[in-house]
């Protein structure tokens, strides 16, 4: 089976970048849906930002050593150099100097049309000055969709409560009540267009909130302490319980960040199965949870959505940083995860290069991992064909209500 990427120029998913390890047929992967990914800068880079984006650090690389020296910085230049007219893995210098000469746009347009991704869900509200989900998909020649991230939209609401309050000189408890009335509208508001919601409670306080919802009376409180400091960034344990609720409440599947991928995290509070009494408190509300990221927890994640309906895992940003060893991440997904239940995403932000990378990275992990399977008499092809269909598209069109494929 073809194990092309970054490739994918149609449902066959073959396109430059030459065929993967244990080539042995066609693998035949629909267009991608990429259920979680976000915009790209819209501006030239220097060298030292664009390597910047190589990591999931805030952080320089340190004194005598660079971001390029990475499983994801070896990655780029193995599969985006060719999509720019230049030889696989030619230096960092060679490649920043093309990048450059081509300029932003027209590097993000060559990039994104190589992925093979029809549609985007692309997640908002993160700073920088980046495409948003129509102009994403529109440069990869796809379909965009929004997933709002719940603790920006606190953040929003509050703010404009603030703003309010100081003209009206209103009395704490009911610029509270204000706050709290307003963002359960704009919770609701924003289900009718968006097609999911994503919880960054993981590193704004860790996963080990208490399960339940929190009373009218405790969020009233917590909202009064937290417009009392003044301070933009939500981290109540209390607030981030109930966006978490209010987004239950819509139906709409809703996104939790776990596992690695934010520098101001404590990995240990991010450990998907501190949601193991959340997902017990929300099995009967139809509402899909959604376990993003994973690493190095990902059997965690595969494990709770083997024993819970309504919990998925995303494979995306562990395969975009693992390199040739996303092969052995994706297999430890496939031990216990029901084949149903596992997502593709790329988790691209800012660079289009992280879309190459995500894109290559899932279709070599798993035409090596299936193909091995297949070679050793434990899977059908067709079987393997029907998975790899599935995680890369059919079970994110089924879970987010997404029409076509
Ligand atoms: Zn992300």
């Amino acid at each position: 089976m073809t194990t092309a990427g970054p490739g994918g120029t149609g449902p066959g998913g073959t396109g430059p970048g030459g065929t993967g390890p244990g080539d042995s047929g066609p693998l035949d992967l629909p267009p991608l849906v990429d259920q979680h990914c976000h915009g790209v800068l819209r501006g030239d880079l220097s060298a030292a930002g664009f390597e910047s984006y190589l990591t999931e650090s805030d952080r320089p690389a340190a004194a005598g050593t660079t971001f390029f020296d990475t499983q994801t910085g070896f990655a780029v230049r193995r599969w985006c150099p060719p999509l720019l007219g230049l030889a696989p893995h030619c230096t960092p210098g060679e490649y920043l100097a093309r990048r450059h000469e081509l300029g932003a746009a027209e590097v993000r347009r060559l990039l994104l049309h190589g992925t093979g991704i029809g549609t985007y869900l692309v997640n908002t509200g993160l700073p920088g000055d980046l495409t948003g989900a129509h102009e994403t998909a529109e440069a990869g020649g796809g379909t965009g969709h929004e997933i709002v991230r719940l603790e920006t939209l606190a953040e929003r609401v509050a703010a404009g409560v603030r703003a309010g309050e100081e003209g009206a000189g209103a009395a704490p408890d009911a610029a509270a009540e204000v706050f709290a009335a307003q963002l359960a509208d704009a919770v609701r508001d924003a289900a009718r267009s968006a097609v999911g919601f994503k919880s960054i409670a993981a590193y704004r306080h860790g996963l080990a909130l208490a399960p339940e919802p929190p009373t009218t009376a405790d969020v009233v409180t917590a909202a009064r302490t937290w417009l009392a400091t003044g301070t933009h960034r939500l981290t109540d344990p209390v607030l981030l319980r109930h966006l978490l609720w209010l987004a239950i409440g819509t139906g709409r599947p809703l996104q939790l960040h776990t596992g690695f991928g934010d520098p101001d995290l404590r990995l240990h509070h991010s450990d998907p199965s501190l949601l193991t009494d959340f997902a017990h408190a929300t099995a009967g509300t139809g509402t899909d949870l959604v376990l993003l990221h994973c690493y190095p927890y990902h059997r965690q994640a595969g494990y709770l959505a083997h024993a819970f309906p309504h919990v998925y895992a995303d494979i995306g940003l562990s395969l975009t940083h693992t390199g040739p060893r996303a092969a052995a991440v994706l297999a430890a997904f496939l031990e216990l995860a029901p084949f149903g239940k596992l997502l593709f995403s790329t988790d691209a932000y800012a660079l289009p290069e992280l879309y190459t990378v995500g894109t290559a990275a899932f279709r070599t992990a798993l035409g090596e991992v299936l193909t091995g399977w297949v070679r050793s008499g434990a899977w059908s092809e067709a079987d393997a064909v029907r998975v790899a269909g599935l995680v890369g598209a059919g079970n994110a069109r089924r879970v987010y209500g997404l029409s076509g494929g």
